[in-house]
């Protein structure tokens, strides 16, 4: 896999689209994305999970409108969305009912900044005038649309159409191959359709999510082929901890070493009751680990073994990393570049001066049977040897001064973008 770079000869080339000021596809970095999972007729609850997502570094957040009620809350709540701080551009998820709402509530339309569609769940005798309704609003307000097919909410005209034609071959496809090519038929059919309701080119988002890996990579590998549309990737019902982690990782990194995917969200099932912070926390991994943005510090840590029988170096990993994290929302604004850097912390001397030496800073603990030493290297020689039991509270002051050493900020800190504003609204 080569490792790409936003805007590197491997990325596949597209249309460029603005989500109320977000630019999606073509060199443009590959956006994160994320859902709530409130109530949008709740304005005030939805509004602080919006914000909880925006801090967590979501670039566009999604809603869901789904009935009456919620329609007429979107206008409250992306105001208090603004009050609190955040610009974040809000897209609106509509089903069955996206044309009828849309229409009956205007100033929805107005400050939603993009309209997710799903071509299966417009309306079946009047699928198509439905859904150039959606469009004629987004024309209207001069909004992208996302077409987002779901082989979960698959259009069964179309796929049925796909179906009895592959019968009639002398070979017949297997049924996976004809719910593929019936999952990128209808992204592509319904892209050409808004394009002849009169939308924009460059005012088309495409995804086709399914919930398996393997068809989630054929399904994106053919409908790059088939459009210079910007594609929205994420694997639908990934599910929960580590297997919905570990799914979305794999399918994403194989898709995007490819130069496929311009725009993504891990869709994770939360744990009862908690946030919806991890899938943005995620998809910035997925990005940073391939290399292709930088959101945060990196801190390379061992895995540790028999030779660190102490908790001593799994505590001081996690003490590290969660300063990193803590520091971060300050850093973001006052010390640009610090995303780049690379931080070591290793558990005996068998890899640990190696990695810390390639690391901006490192340090090594000391192994059991070994000196009680730890060396800390700084760009790459040997800076210190600590020892004793403050060894963490110094490391972190050191880190401390080569991050403001290293990336010293302009002399007048820049105002905040809407999208990297970071602080904790609740
Ligand atoms: S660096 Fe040392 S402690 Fe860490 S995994 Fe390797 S041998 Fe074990």
């Amino acid at each position: 896999m080569t490792a790409l770079r936003d805007g590197s000869p491997g990325r596949r080339p597209t249309v460029t689209v603005d989500v109320g000021g977000v630019f999606v596809g073509s060199s443009h970095p590959i956006v994160v994305q994320s859902m709530t999972n409130t109530d949008t007729a709740d304005p005030d609850a939805t509004a602080i999970q919006v914000a909880r997502l925006a801090a967590a570094g979501s670039e566009l957040v999604r809603v869901t409108v789904n009935t009456d009620a919620a329609a007429a809350a979107v206008p409250d709540m992306v105001r208090k969305v603004r009050d609190l701080g955040f610009g974040t551009p809000i897209v609106g998820d509509f089903h069955y009912n996206g044309h009828k709402l849309l229409v009956q509530f205007p100033e929805a339309a107005r400050v939603l900044a993009k309209y997710r569609i799903n071509p299966g769940n417009v309306g079946g005798k009047h699928r198509d005038a439905n859904f150039a309704a959606i469009v004629r609003v987004a024309i209207e307000n001069d909004r992208p649309v996302r077409i987002g097919v779901n082989w979960g909410s698959l259009d069964q005209q179309l796929l049925t159409e796909l179906m009895a034609a592959n019968a009639r071959r002398p070979e017949p496809r297997e049924a996976r191959e004809v719910m593929i090519e019936a999952m990128v038929e209808s992204a592509v059919r319904s892209a050409e359709l808004a394009e002849q309701t009169g939308l924009g080119h460059d005012r088309i988002i495409l995804s086709a999510k399914v919930s398996g890996v393997p068809d989630l990579v054929e399904v994106y590998r053919r409908l790059a082929a088939r459009t210079d549309l910007p594609l929205h990737l994420g694997l639908t019902e990934a599910g929960m901890g580590a297997k919905g982690i570990v799914a979305s990782s794999a399918g994403l990194a194989i898709l995007l070493g490819e130069g496929i995917g311009d725009t993504i969200r891990v869709s994770l099932t939360p744990e009862p009751g908690a946030g919806r912070e991890l899938e943005v926390e995620i998809a910035q991994q997925i990005l940073q680990s391939l290399g292709l943005r930088s959101f945060m510090p990196q801190v390379s840590a061992c895995p540790g073994c028999g030779r660190t029988t102490s908790t001593f170096f799994q505590e001081m990993a996690r003490d590290i990393t969660e300063h990193l994290r803590r520091r971060m929302p300050e850093w973001r604004e006052t010390r640009p570049g610090v995303e780049e850097l690379r931080v070591a912390v290793m558990g005996c001397v068998v890899n640990g001066p190696g990695e810390s030496k390639h690391a901006d800073i490192g340090i090594s603990l000391p192994g059991t049977f070994e000196e009680p030493v730890a060396p800390v290297f700084v760009d790459g020689a040997l800076h210190a040897t600590f020892r004793g039991e403050d060894i963490v509270a110094r490391f972190i002051d050191l880190l401390e001064e080569y991050v403001a050493r290293r990336y010293p900020g302009p002399a007048i800190a820049p105002a905040a973008s809407p999208a990297s504003r970071s602080h904790d609204p609740a």
